[in-house]
């Protein structure tokens, strides 16, 4: 597959509102979306670094994935997701072809109306690992 760049990081963290003044007044970032996702259970809020962004993940539940995150771990980086430039379903192919899990057996809509799918942190060194595109 080829990648271009690492489209985003994601972090869950308890509450936006509470962690935004740290990106945007310490770090000097800026906010320019935050969508609900609903099939995730997640409000997600973007800012740019350059051609990355942060995605900040917030559950809406106590079901979500990212409260349970949450409660394993803290909050903290949940996963990083790497742009692929030939495509999402492409790209799983190849790495079931590898013999690696994923957790999507094919792209689904993410925020920002990304095509998205992520493989199994248990074939990825413990990294859960999203590939997107446009
Ligand atoms: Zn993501």
């Amino acid at each position: 597959m080829k990648i271009s760049h690492i489209e985003h990081l994601g972090i869950a963290v308890k509450s936006i509102e509470a962690a935004l003044p740290y990106y945007e007044n310490v770090l000097g970032l800026k906010c320019y979306n935050i969508e609900t996702v609903e099939d995730q259970k997640v409000r997600t809020a973007f800012l740019k670094v350059g051609e990355t962004k942060i995605e900040l993940l917030e559950p809406t539940c106590p079901e979500s994935t990212i409260a349970k995150f949450i409660e394993n771990k803290g909050e903290g980086v949940q996963h990083v997701a790497f742009a692929v430039e030939d495509g999402v379903a492409n790209a799983l192919a190849e790495v079931e072809s590898q013999g690696l899990r994923v957790i999507d057996k094919a792209p689904r809509k993410g925020a920002e109306g990304l095509s998205i799918a992520f493989l199994h942190p248990k074939s990825t060194m413990g990294v859960l690992t999203e590939l997107c595109e446009h």
